[in-house]
């Protein structure tokens, strides 16, 4: 048995809709299950008040044994670093995630705002939002750099705008189940397992990508031609397993011909949203990407492109995906 206490700061609650669509196991499959013991939850627990207080106040000092502290949304520090904000049960919720946190066997940092602290950390951050471990890239984050929780590890980061519920519900699992110490860790705290291959790993449009071949608008045909070259998808730069492990287990953005706008990365949302960089790909006059795939530069990117479009044959100019 897992004790569970979920809180949420600066969040919409997409994360917790997101979780309750899980299909393999299912938040309820948790419960019957896997040994998981909901404490308390915003959305799903009976307590209010001061039982729900009390529920939280036991953890807090102890008394109640915390195994893992999920927490969605953004830890508030405003105004002036008081966090008043954000009040939780009479208290600014920063006091509560501080406490909670020193008590609990493993951290988790639901979603984007959780993690690096998301749209509400983009500037100018009115509301002095924070990631539980970072801000943006820069580790630190309101819990430090050096936190540890009681098993020693770091805050498990499951990014994502939302994060895709079966990685939520996959971890849990396997914390619930003693496997924790299996977790691969990547250096900003993502579970390899689903953070170490590309969105592109899978994409249905990775050979028009291979030839260079690009959708150049919307509402050409979903299958046609790669979104990377104008639509700004971000799929070759972003770590996912989004089109391997498909969202309601059918598709995801860029099947669906939606650009990867890289949500699991910590700069998200990329270019703090200024006019013009959503759904349009940053280029160096006017035809070179700003940000080419990960792990090449840009002469080399550039020489590889050319000779691609050269030896583009002409089904890649086609639809391949003919019903
Ligand atoms: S750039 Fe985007 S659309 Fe193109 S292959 Fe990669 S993930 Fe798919
Ligand atoms: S496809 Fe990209 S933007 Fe969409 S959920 Fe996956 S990582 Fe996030």
């Amino acid at each position: 048995m897992a004790n569970v206490l979920w809180l949420q700061g600066g969040a919409c609650s997409g994360n917790t809709m997101s979780f309750l669509c899980a299909e393999e196991p299912t938040a309820v499959d948790l419960v019957t299950d896997f040994g998981i013991n909901v404490l308390w939850h915003p959305s799903l627990g009976f307590e209010l008040g001061e039982q729900a207080k009390q529920i939280c106040m036991d953890c807090a000092t102890g008394k109640t044994p915390l195994d893992i502290f999920v927490f969605e949304g953004t830890v508030i520090q405003a105004p002036n670093g008081t966090g008043r904000y954000n009040l939780f049960a009479g208290r600014p919720m920063m006091d509560w995630v501080r406490e909670l946190a020193a008590q609990a066997q493993i951290v988790v940092a639901l979603g984007d705002c959780a993690c690096w602290g998301g749209i509400p950390a983009t500037a100018p951050n009115p509301s002095d939002s924070i990631g539980l471990q970072y801000l943006k890239r820069e580790n630190g984050g309101f819990l430090g750099a050096n936190f540890r929780s009681k098993m020693g590890l770091p805050v498990v980061n499951i990014p994502g705008c939302p994060a895709h519920p079966d990685w939520v519900v996959q971890i849990l699992v396997a914390i619930a189940t003693g496997r924790a110490g299996d977790l691969a860790l990547d250096e900003l705290g993502r579970p390899q397992t689903f953070f170490k291959s590309f969105t592109q790993t899978g994409c249905t449009r990775v050979q028009f990508f291979e030839y260079k071949q690009s959708s150049v608008e919307f509402g050409q045909g979903t299958r046609t031609g790669c979104l990377f070259y104008e639509l700004g998808c971000r799929g070759p730069v972003t770590r996912s397993s989004c089109n391997r492990i498909l969202w309601n287990r059918q598709s995801s953005k860029t099947r669906a011909g939606m650009p990867c706008i890289g949500c699991t990365e910590p700069e998200f949302p990329h270019f703090d949203l200024m006019p013009g960089t959503v759904f349009k790909t940053q280029k160096i006059s006017g035809s070179v990407p700003k940000e080419v795939p990960y792990g090449t530069d840009h002469v080399t990117y550039m020489a590889h492109s050319a000779a691609a479009r050269v030896a583009a044959p002409q089904w890649t100019k086609e639809d391949l995906f003919v019903v």
